[in-house]
């Protein structure tokens, strides 16, 4: 059995051992997140839990799978490098290995991280 693991680490926070223990367990342990999309019994479904607010009213209106996630990973990408420190910009590993953190977090520490308007009908929450 191997464990799941939604949210991302920064990389650097961990000592290397606990990262190689980590990677080894999981089966997705990773740096650098794609979307963690949770689908409701109402059929909306938003990015993760810790981003909400970035939502779709309805996920049958996308052809498959994929689209659906292409959407969330499209929503976010202006968020993505925001507010990121200057050791992780000059990082080798950045946006290879490691984004950074969590995005929802860095979101919050300040406000040049707010989602541009998507122009695409997208709900939100
Ligand atoms: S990108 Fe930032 S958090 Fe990730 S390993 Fe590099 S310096 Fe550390």
């Amino acid at each position: 059995m191997r464990t799941g693991l939604d949210c991302i680490v920064r990389l650097c926070d961990l000592r290397i051992e606990d990262r190689n223990y980590l990677e080894g367990v999981s089966m997705n342990f990773s740096g650098v997140r794609h979307p963690s999309i949770d689908v409701h019994p109402d059929l909306s479904a938003f990015h993760c839990l810790s981003m909400r607010d970035i939502s779709v009213p309805d996920v049958t209106v996308f052809p498959n799978q994929d689209t659906v996630m292409w959407h969330f990973a499209e929503r976010v990408r202006s968020i993505r490098k925001a507010n990121v420190s200057t050791d992780c910009l000059t990082c080798r590993g950045f946006m290879r290995r490691c984004q950074g953190g969590c995005m929802a977090l860095r979101r919050a520490a300040g406000p040049a991280c707010h989602e541009p308007d998507s122009g695409d009908g997208a709900k939100e929450a």
